[in-house]
């Protein structure tokens, strides 16, 4: 096997070379074969031919969350679909996900990274990798599932939930690295002390914890309590999901696999570049993607670009923490989730009123998502009990539009207090 990591080495200048290169093919590839990038490009005056240094990038077109509504679902690929080997799907802003497509060149990169993304925690052919990422539609399940096969671990898919049945492969099995969101690793770790199990009794070492966001007195309690080292991983769906970027064990910010993604980081008024250190919107620009190449994706996080060298030894650059968001995407229990989306759902449950607040608690590990919503006066008059069904209603009605169990309190009509000017939907109670 070729030695993967190379490229993480590369002297920077080589490194460019190699990403203009594959940028002028990428840029070429979305004009010929897709229509939305054949019509920006051509908006924008921009071919493949003018892109002759990374500095050219400022020259193309954006591409945002809505593009994949408004083409949705397939609108966006440049291949057939006789060429597409997996589909995946994450959170859209209404009722509509966001679809992604995979060539089998694809699946390839994606295993590589995710492999790269192991190996930055040293997971190898002895390791035994629980993975309680989310199997399904979400890439992380898959994601972290094919790297692991590609590095030689043992993959345990366990996938999320059934804590038993956690406990039972974290310690029967003899895992030595976790997979999964913060908080979910936070629960297990809490789970495990109610069950007398301490992390001497188990093998873990490391832990890659994404999905959402997460904060360093996070990583002190599950380094503390699960005596391992946790390492913050960072990717989305429209790019490829998770394996666009991790930590090194400097713990100093998350290389970027800067050869097949692109990273800027631009002032979300301006859309100029920042100065390192300064935090802006990250956008990025696929360099080898074959079903969908996106040109400078605008992903509405915040964050720092970080380019002094790392001690480890990686050219790759880095990004700082994600310190929040340009839209008002909540991530509830790793799942991507829009005030819209909920709105979108309780105007389908007849008898309510489309006046609601969600309000975000996280009492023990794991987040709470609590929506309250008015009934019509006619189920108010009807008492206690039509207002229960009503909230059982909607409650199943939110898990099927935007696949996330809430809590659903439905209360007497204009019991929740109206704002003046824009509505103050979110009420997040988390620490
Ligand atoms: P998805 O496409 O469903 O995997 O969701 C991707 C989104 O999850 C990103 O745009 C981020 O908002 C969030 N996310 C993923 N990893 C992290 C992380 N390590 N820290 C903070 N937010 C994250
Ligand atoms: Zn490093």
């Amino acid at each position: 096997m070729t030695d993967l990591t190379l490229v993480e080495r590369m002297p920077r200048a080589e490194l460019e070379r190699l990403q203009v290169a594959r940028l002028r093919r990428q840029v070429a590839r979305a004009a010929e074969r897709v229509p939305l990038y054949h019509e920006r490009l051509r908006g924008a005056g921009v071919t493949a031919g003018d892109i002759q240094s990374l500095g050219d990038l400022r020259h193309l077109p954006f591409t945002v969350k809505s593009d994949f509504r408004d083409t949705y679902p397939f609108g966006l690929l440049a291949v057939p679909m006789e060429e597409i080997v997996r589909i995946h799907a994450s959170s859209g802003t209404t009722g509509k996900p966001t679809v992604v497509a995979y060539t089998r060149g694809d699946m390839d990169t994606w295993s590589e990274v995710m492999a790269r993304t192991l190996m930055l925690g040293g997971v190898g052919r002895s390791d035994v990798l629980h993975n309680a990422y989310g199997y399904g539609l979400f890439t992380g399940g898959l994601g972290f599932h094919d790297g692991g096969e590609r590095v030689g671990a043992a993959v345990i898919p366990i996938s999320g939930g059934f804590t038993d049945r956690q406990l039972m492969a974290l310690r029967d099995f003899g895992s030595t690295v976790l997979c999964c969101t913060p908080s979910y690793g936070l629960y297990l770790a809490e789970a495990l002390e109610e069950a007398g199990i301490a992390p001497k009794d188990l093998r873990l070492r490391v832990g890659f914890f994404g999905a959402e966001p997460w904060t360093e007195g996070m990583r002190d309690a599950l380094e503390a309590r699960l005596n391992i080292v946790a390492l913050n991983i960072y990717g989305l769906s429209e790019i490829i999901g998770p394996g666009v970027s991790c930590e090194c064990p400097e713990k100093q910010g998350m290389h970027v696999a800067e050869d097949h993604f692109l990273p800027e980081v631009l002032d979300p008024q301006t859309f100029e570049p920042v100065p390192p250190g300064v935090t802006g919107e990250l956008v990025f620009t696929t360099l080898t993607k074959e079903a969908m190449p996106l040109l400078r994706y605008r992903t509405r996080d915040l964050t720092t670009l970080v380019t002094e060298p790392c001690r480890c030894g990686r050219t790759l650059t880095r990004i700082g923490r994600i310190t929040g968001r340009t839209d008002d995407m909540l991530i509830v229990r790793g799942v991507n989730v829009y005030p819209s989306q909920i709105e979108h759902a309780l105007l389908q449950v007849p008898d309510l009123e489309p006046h609601y607040l969600l309000v975000l608690t996280r009492e023990t590990a794991l987040d709470t998502l609590e929506v309250r919503v008015e009934a019509r006066s006619s189920v108010a008059e009807a008492g206690k009990e039509a207002l229960a069904a009503l909230g059982a209603v909607a409650k199943r009605k939110i898990y099927e539009v935007v696949g996330v169990t809430v809590e659903v309190t439905v209360v007497p009509p204009r019991s929740i207090e109206r704002s003046v000017g824009k509505a103050q939907r979110v009420l997040d109670l988390r620490k």
